[in-house]
């Protein structure tokens, strides 16, 4: 086993390997696999996606492999990103769900509802 496993990691060496874009490929082809055993056309379709999977994974150019991926963890990234734009808080006097923008550090804020006036850090 440890010499298989060497093998491996000989065999691995300077190749991409699987990235998040490489897991996604091969869920939708384990899919199209499923959805082959009633139209054969998607059958034909897992297997040229398992195909090229392998042929990412086992590939030594890897900055075109980074940069498939990115399309794929940019999608990731931008879902991440509109969700962290404000903090959410609650007014200390009245309990006003408030929320500013993320990343402008210590503020002086005013509530809107009751006028405290309080700092918060985001
Ligand atoms: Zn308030």
């Amino acid at each position: 086993m440890g010499k298989l496993l060497n093998f491996i990691d000989k065999f691995m060496y300077g190749r991409y390997g699987l990235d998040p874009l490489g897991i996604v490929i091969i869920a939708v082809s384990l899919l199209f696999a499923i959805i082959g055993r009633a139209f054969f056309l998607f059958y034909i379709l897992a297997l040229a996606l398992i195909g090229y999977e392998i042929y990412r994974i086992l590939s030594r150019n890897i900055p075109a492999r980074e940069k498939e991926n990115s399309i794929i963890t940019n999608m990731f990234n931008r879902t991440e990103r509109s969700r962290d734009d404000y903090v959410h808080f609650s007014c200390p006097n009245c309990g006003q769900h408030l929320r500013i923008p993320a990343g402008l550090g210590q503020k002086r804020i005013t509530c809107p509802k009751c006028n405290a006036r309080f700092v918060k850090r985001t």
